[in-house]
């Protein structure tokens, strides 16, 4: 079990998060006519009166954008003023996690996003290592990314992630930590909830958004990193074949932050990681506001 921070914002106002709660009738929960934003946040480890959020900017465009999809006008400013208020509120003393939520907030049948009440509410949890930093097992999942021309992968739309549920549990119960899904076109596209990077022959290697991949955040946050250290850096096609042979594999997402893979079905990788492990230290440093290159990408809010 979670634990939650103690204030959401849910109907235009700062409630007890246990007093946040919906009807069983809720359009969205039916139709997955949803979506959501994912970011993290810390105590500012040189000021107990701080905390620090990584590219809030960017979480709220890219939410405000999955909005757009919903025919609900929710502008990312919007966004990211209830989102320091919340923070304010909360005062979250450890590692924490913000999920900001849009959806067809209406009671009624009939999958549709015109004429239908929509809403925005945000909550959040304590929130630590999301899969293990010392690295993971894969499996190529059977299931295959979703495309673009069935839906809006450039959101991150709520009942799209039935996908990522079938494949990481399929990956689970069959002695795996985690999946790696293809694309329509048989390449390489992402994890359940992470994107994904090869290194080979010292090149960072990671699927384009041409894709079907979610525009990750992490993933061109460690882009721009690998660039500024003069790594050569190609976004192309992968193939599954690429992954077994490769130097090194790893995961980026908001919650798995950089995770090794240790292993993608029968072929294991060295536990020597150059490039993984210099892109994360530099990653942690940024997250923590202790690299002056990267300022920009947090922000500080005061809660003294
Ligand atoms: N792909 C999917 C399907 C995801 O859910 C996530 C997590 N938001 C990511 C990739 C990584 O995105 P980000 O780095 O912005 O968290």
């Amino acid at each position: 079990m979670h634990t939650f921070l103690p204030i959401a914002y849910f109907k235009n106002q700062f409630v007890p998060f246990a007093e946040a709660n919906l009807s069983i009738a809720t359009h969205a929960l039916h139709y997955g006519t949803g979506a959501f934003g994912g970011l993290r946040g810390i105590p500012n480890p040189e000021n107990s009166n701080q905390v620090l959020l990584f590219r809030l900017d960017r979480h709220c465009k890219r939410l405000s954008s999955s909005a757009k999809f919903l025919s609900y006008d929710l502008p990312a400013d919007k966004i990211e003023s209830i989102i320091t208020e919340f923070v304010k509120k909360n005062r979250p003393e450890r590692s924490f996690y913000i999920r900001p939520f849009v959806y067809t907030s209406d009671l009624g049948i009939a999958p549709r996003l015109h004429n239908i009440e929509k809403d925005f509410f945000v909550y959040g949890l304590e929130l630590g290592d999301y899969l293990s930093p010392e690295g993971v097992s894969c499996r190529i999942s059977s299931w295959y990314r979703q495309e673009d021309r069935s839906l809006p992968l450039r959101g991150k739309i709520s009942g799209a992630y039935i996908t990522s549920s079938l494949a990481k549990t399929e990956a689970v119960s069959s002695g795996f930590d985690e999946a790696i899904l293809l694309n329509s076109q048989g390449k390489v596209s992402e994890a359940s909830g992470m994107n994904i990077f090869v290194v080979r022959n010292g090149e960072l290697i990671t699927p384009g958004y041409d894709q079907d991949i979610l525009e990750g955040i992490t993933r061109d946050s460690i882009l721009t990193i690998a660039r500024d250290l003069e790594i050569k850096v190609v976004e192309r096609p992968v193939d599954k074949s690429e992954l077994f042979i490769a130097d090194e594999v790893f995961l980026s997402g908001t919650a798995a932050k950089i995770t090794p893979v240790k292993r993608i079905e029968t072929f294991e990788f060295g536990t020597t990681r150059p490039i993984t492990d210099r892109l994360r230290e530099v990653l942690t440093a940024v997250t923590e506001n202790r690299d002056e290159r990267y300022r920009e990408w947090v922000n500080t809010i005061d809660i003294g």
